[in-house]
């Protein structure tokens, strides 16, 4: 069973970094990026194309893999794409950089070395861009965020199926 993987339009950054929160598999367009590229790379990869532009959702060849979404906010976008695809916003909290996607790993010493010597629990290192990551104020934030939009998804009445 595959599980959701995602293109985010570059309008949706903050939508990208909750889905790469919950441990989603996230890329976003690059910018300028012409529409046709953007929805060749969303299906030759195997992602949803997430989008509010409906001029994207005109390509014939975005239809099997295109979700067009009204809400313009992160969050109420978050909640649209959850209640169409049915996320889990405990998916993998944490497994995936936020900001290039990569799957953190534990850090090497030298890398731990880095982080504030008052940060207690397990440290992650995004071995791509060499981000490190802790529980702190940031995660502790995120991590409230994906708690709202799981009661959010989960307060939604659904029709079935
Ligand atoms: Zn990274």
């Amino acid at each position: 069973m595959g599980e959701h993987r995602f293109l985010c339009d570059e309008m949706y950054k903050g939508l990208a970094r909750r889905l790469r929160a919950a441990g989603y598999d996230t890329t976003l367009a690059p910018d300028g990026f012409p529409d046709r590229e953007v929805v060749a790379r969303a299906c030759a990869e195997g992602r949803w194309l997430v989008t509010r532009d409906a001029g994207i959702a005109e390509h014939a060849a975005a239809g099997p893999c295109l979700v067009l979404l009204e809400q313009e906010r992160p969050e109420a976008a978050a909640a649209e794409l959850a209640a169409r695809l049915d996320l889990d916003w405990y998916h993998a909290p944490f497994s995936r950089c936020l900001v290039c996607n990569t799957p953190l790993e534990r850090p090497p010493a030298a890398v731990a070395a880095r982080a504030p010597v008052d940060v207690a629990g397990p440290l992650w290192w995004c071995p791509a861009c060499d981000r490190l990551y802790w529980e702190g104020s940031h995660t502790r934030r995120m991590r409230r965020e994906l708690e709202a939009l799981h009661q959010r998804t989960a307060g939604d009445d659904r029709d079935g199926g």
